[in-house]
């Protein structure tokens, strides 16, 4: 799996230019050798560079050729398994826990600013309901939002008057929120890339970590080279083969897919997302989507643990898309594909330390697009030596399935089944 170009994604066809970056070759020194150019190494890279370290990225393909440069482009506050981390770590830490689940929204808001980044970044975001117990628990995040200032940005929408906020009968109410959005993640983490680059970091593509020798200076091996440095960072998420001992059965691999349509008139965009935001149901196997800057509407959703792709994204996807959006049934479909996200048993984001001088972060059960960048934030102080927050999710704990990938694979499937009859509920 290295040395590879972007798979073939809507995001991958309107990538902006970028320059590329060498493969490794030789030995070379840094403050911090990170492993894995998706938004967990780039963004880890930047906090860093802001903070003064040299640093190395190195990734076994093209930067944001994993989850992060296919996602489903929302930008959505708090993480997943945060509920679970604040009963576990009690109400001491609750308001850090709550901090830290925004916190990706205002590094990523300011960075599009900072380094003029060009990915279609917009605010606008709905929780859609399937059931009476979804609204009454949006009515509780609601309460929430608003007792902890977000009273100016929210808003719960009733089933009369769903039709103006979305073109389908699917729902029967929602939240909005206009401190979440969405954006084009590849653009991303490309302008991420470019903006790290601009302040020294070095970075690799075609370089795959095949081993890392540890010591107080870590030798960290590709092909082609070798990296001395100080401090490590495991930035691998779902597709990380290193350093397996430590970290197996915390992490599944599990595909989403996402469909991409033709551009659609104004008018029908206008009629099925008046409001330009981006959605999620709140199932466990969720659907969610969004209009692209271009007015395609990209529709994800679908889960599966076997590391498999559908024979046809396409197929497995479309029919939901038209449950919900009967108007799209003679729509063309332009693109569709997937990837993997790193699932978690207890859904809490594993953020770590291995060893004194070696980190990780992965494991975002499908919601990183902000997590990665609160987690660059939570690693570059951590390096620091302010160790709050990494020490958090250090206390929370995570089962660990201990029979090998394999037979975990098909716990994690059997785990789904639960789930997805629990959604049925
Ligand atoms: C289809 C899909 C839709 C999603 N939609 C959303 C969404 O709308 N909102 C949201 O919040 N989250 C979403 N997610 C989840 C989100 O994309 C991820 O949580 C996030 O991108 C994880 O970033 P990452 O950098 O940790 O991992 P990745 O982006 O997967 O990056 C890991 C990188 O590490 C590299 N790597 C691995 N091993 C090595 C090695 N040995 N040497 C060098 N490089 C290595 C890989 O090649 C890869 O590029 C979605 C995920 C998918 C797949």
């Amino acid at each position: 799996m290295t040395g590879q170009s972007y798979p073939d994604s809507y995001y991958a066809a309107t990538r902006n230019p970028d320059p590329g970056y060498p493969a490794l070759t030789g030995q070379i020194e840094a403050d911090v050798c990170i492993c894995g150019g998706g938004f967990t190494g780039v963004a880890t890279a930047l906090s860093l560079a802001e903070r003064g370290y040299s640093v190395v990225v190195l990734e076994q393909n093209r930067i944001g050729w994993g989850a992060s440069g296919r996602n489903g482009g929302q930008v959505i506050g708090g993480f997943s398994g945060e509920e679970l981390m604040a009963k576990r770590l009690g109400q001491a830490a609750r308001d850090l826990i709550w901090d830290i689940g925004w916190l990706g929204n205002t590094v990523i808001a300011e960075r599009v600013e900072k380094y003029a980044i060009d990915c279609d970044f917009k605010y606008g975001y709905m929780d859609v309901a399937l059931k009476p117990r979804h609204m009454r628990a949006f009515e509780d995040h609601y309460a929430e939002l608003s007792r902890r200032g977000f009273a100016d940005a929210i808003r719960m929408v009733a089933a009369e008057d769903m039709r103006s906020v979305i073109g389908s009968d699917a729902y029967i109410g929602g939240l909005i929120n206009q401190r979440s959005g969405h954006l084009h993640p590849l653009n991303l983490c490309l302008g991420e890339a470019r903006a790290a680059a601009g302040l020294g970091v070095r970075l690799f593509e075609g370089s795959q970590v095949l081993s890392i020798e540890h010591g107080a200076q870590a030798v960290v091996t590709t092909p082609g080279g070798r990296v001395k440095a100080a401090t490590v960072v495991l930035a691998g998420n779902a597709y990380q083969q290193i350093e397996t001992r430590q970290l197996s059965g915390q992490v599944f691999p599990a595909g989403s897919f996402i469909i991409a349509t033709e551009p659609l008139s104004e008018a029908l965009a206008r009629e099925i997302n008046p409001l330009d935001m981006a959605f999620c149901d709140p199932n466990y196997v969720l659907d969610y989507f969004r209009l692209s800057a271009d007015r395609r509407l990209l529709f994800g959703g679908r889960c599966n643990y076997s590391g498999r792709v559908p024979a046809s994204i396409r197929r497995s996807i479309e029919p939901r898309m038209h449950k919900v959006f009967p108007q799209l049934r003679n729509t063309r479909i332009d693109y569709e594909w997937g990837g993997n996200i790193g699932i978690v048993v207890n859904r809490v984001p594993v953020i770590g330390r291995l060893r004194d001088n070696v980190y990780y972060s992965l494991g975002y059960s499908g919601h990183g697009v902000n997590m990665t960048h609160a987690a660059g934030e939570i690693v570059a102080e951590a390096i620091g030596g302010t160790m709050e927050k990494l020490d958090l999710f250090e206390r929370v704990g995570h089962w660990r399935i201990p029979l090998g990938q394999a037979l975990s694979g098909q716990l994690v499937a059997l785990g789904m089944l639960y789930y997805r009859l629990r959604d049925k509920l």
